[in-house]
């Protein structure tokens, strides 16, 4: 059986940094809000090119923090718009709805899965105030069109960089392209925790103030609380972890780039469409997304030959119970991929062998 993400495969190559990192902490004597935390954030950072990096409960929580900042800046009020793309993971929207403001889905571009800057304009009103674009699947949104509009209407720019750690658009990585960046450490995340981890990165003194009490009950300083806060912190045993892992985090890229490279390379089959990249340090491949008509069977096909492949993700928001408000609104390039997109597993570490065992058995598809 080739698994969808072998967990425990990846963090076998680095388990006895894991468990030293792990016993430090037990030693210390201190788990919530350290050293290893604050580690972490400089070292964070330093990785992604900012001035500052926080760390938080998980990724959603990066997000809610950063647009619940603004809220308490005064920059956006409740019932402002928030534009975000159609097609991405639940969590960037729930962000947004989360603090009482408006997310207004605006479609993709087809290929790259990402928000289409061509498409931004038209959704704009005067009660826009953010776009939070998605690096959706580890590929970098196109920043320099999105940064332009945000610039002529005055709007914040917030990247979800969730599925993109590391990722590179023009020499510079995701974290720093915008005004502020939440980001997920979820385990199954390119750099993953051991449970449950997130951040925000930024350039922005007052913002990262701001989050620095949010997370904390809204307090900066013990027992006096200045916010309404929550509590999401990283907590010192993933953040040690998260240190170990993120010494790794270049090579596993690399890895990543590899597989996808071969399976670009080596997958033809009609009935397949490949993923289209456009710059590959752009792409960290967080996961290998192909679309075809035939999802069902090649879905069961490749199950049944002993490889887990999955779907990501099966019901566009605008059709989930959740967000019933939009029942009654199609978004066609949204609901198309949300037809066809099935993701092969693609992970750092994988075999040789079982890389080859499904570029095969895809080449053998026939529908
Ligand atoms: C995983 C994910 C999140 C949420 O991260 P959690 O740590 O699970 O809360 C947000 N956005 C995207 C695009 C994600 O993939």
């Amino acid at each position: 059986m080739i698994k969808f993400l072998d967990l425990k495969k990846i963090n076998e190559q680095y388990q006895e940094e894991l468990k030293e990192a792990c016993a430090r902490v037990i030693d210390s004597g201190f788990y919530i809000l350290g050293q290893e935390v604050k580690a972490f954030e400089n070292e964070f950072a330093q990785y992604c090119n900012t001035n500052y990096c926080l760390g938080v409960a998980n990724g959603l929580d990066a997000l809610t923090l950063i647009l619940r900042a603004y809220l308490e800046m005064g920059i956006m009020q409740k019932g402002d718009e928030v534009i975000v793309p159609s097609n991405t993971y639940i969590a960037s929207i729930l962000a947004i709805s989360e603090n009482g403001l408006v997310p207004v889905l605006v479609e993709p571009n087809i290929d790259t899965f990402n928000l289409n800057p061509k498409l931004i304009e038209a959704s704009i009103t005067e009660k826009t105030k953010a776009i939070l674009t998605v690096h959706l699947y580890g590929q970098v949104t196109g920043m320099d069109e999105i940064n332009l509009i945000a610039k002529q209407h005055n709007l914040k720019v917030i990247e979800d960089c969730a599925q993109a750690h590391g990722a590179c658009y023009k020499g510079r990585k995701v974290g720093s392209l915008g005004d502020a960046a939440g980001f997920s450490f979820y385990p199954g995340k390119n750099l993953g925790a051991l449970g449950d981890g997130g951040a925000v990165t930024t350039n922005d003194p007052e913002l990262v103030q701001i989050i620095e009490a949010l997370r904390n009950y809204g307090s900066h300083e013990k027992y006096k609380n200045k916010y309404k806060g929550i509590n999401s912190r990283l907590d010192e045993m993933q953040a040690a972890m998260l240190r170990v892992k993120l010494g790794y985090l270049n090579r596993e890229i690399k890895d990543r780039q590899n597989i996808a490279s071969k399976y670009l390379n080596e997958i033809e089959n009609q009935l397949i469409e490949l993923p289209c990249v456009d710059n590959f340090s752009a792409h960290v491949w967080h996961l290998f997304v192909l679309k075809t008509s035939h999802r069902e069977s090649l879905l069961n096909y490749m199950n049944s030959n002993s490889v887990q492949t999955l779907i990501h993700y099966p019901i566009a928001p605008h059709n989930q119970l959740a967000y019933q408000e939009w029942k009654a609104r199609t978004f066609h390039i949204s609901e198309k991929i949300h037809d066809k997109v099935i993701s092969l597993p693609l992970y750092p570490y994988m075999s040789l062998e079982q890389q080859n065992k499904i570029i095969t058995l895809v080449n053998n598809f026939h529908g």
